[in-house]
């Protein structure tokens, strides 16, 4: 199995004042080499934590599924992969609510990134309604089913799949680690339908929705659970470190 993959998505926060922060976050990886350990800053700090980050890898949280053109004001895979980023985060509930970005725009941004050997952290989550409704397995494997790509070149590699309830993002709200443990065997099922057995059970399956230092443990003990893509948590070394020293 591969090592815990704990993820910071800082989401729109981030000046340069940060860079501590994440040099902070980069010299508590170094001592902690049994977790993988990444952040997602805004594009402006890509670069810039590249160039002094040793061990831990950078990435973005969106790209444009065209490799360039008239786009005023987007961002490609290849640039993203140019400023050092390693990986890019796609289909997260903030991007296909403000955006209005549906499955079919995801994939096509997913395969863009392939493309230029970005890895895809692809995001999936149901809103409360739909839990509520007792709909959210369904929901879920049919929302992921249509934004990844159908063939992926070695998806042990290159994917992770993050489960991030929209209920439970940023709302000090947790799934119970039984719905974790049910959505992330349906999730397991569904890669190893699409990508075969032996990349299928590799990929990992991170759990996001305020995951802090005191939560994760629980968290990372329920099966299939493979790391975590952690929001506000992240944005602190101590928290998210934290959380790292869980997995
Ligand atoms: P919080 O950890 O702030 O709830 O955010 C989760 C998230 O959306 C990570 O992508």
């Amino acid at each position: 199995p591969q090592r815990p993959y704990i993820v910071g998505n800082w989401k729109m926060h981030g000046t340069r004042a940060m860079l501590s922060e994440a040099r902070a976050i980069d010299r508590a990886a170094q001592r902690l080499m049994k977790v993988e350990v990444a952040i997602a800053p805004p594009y402006t700090l890509i670069h810039p934590i590249h160039r002094e980050a040793e061990q831990i890898a950078v990435g973005a949280q969106d790209c444009h599924e065209k490799e360039g053109g008239a786009h005023t004001g987007d961002i490609s895979a290849s640039m993203v992969a140019d400023a050092g980023g390693k990986f890019v985060i796609l289909g997260h509930s903030e991007r296909r609510q403000d955006h209005r970005e549906g499955n079919p725009l995801i994939r096509a941004k997913a395969e863009s990134a392939l493309a230029v050997g970005l890895r895809v952290i692809m995001c999936c989550g149901e809103s409360e309604e739909t839990r509520d409704a007792g709909d959210a397995v369904a929901f879920v494997t049919k929302q992921l089913k249509a934004s990844l790509p159908p063939e992926i070149e070695n998806p042990t590699e290159l994917l992770a799949v993050a489960y991030e309830p929209v209920w439970a993002i940023g709302t000090g709200k947790t799934a119970q680690p039984s719905d974790i443990e049910e959505m992330h065997a349906a999730i397991r099922a569904l890669l190893i339908k699409l990508y075969g057995e032996e990349h299928g059970e590799e990929v990992r399956i991170l759990y996001g929705g305020s995951v802090k230092p005191e939560n994760a443990a629980e968290i990372f003990a329920a099966s299939n659970v493979g790391g975590a893509l952690v929001g506000g948590a992240s944005l602190t070394a101590d928290s998210f470190m934290g959380i790292a020293l869980a997995a």
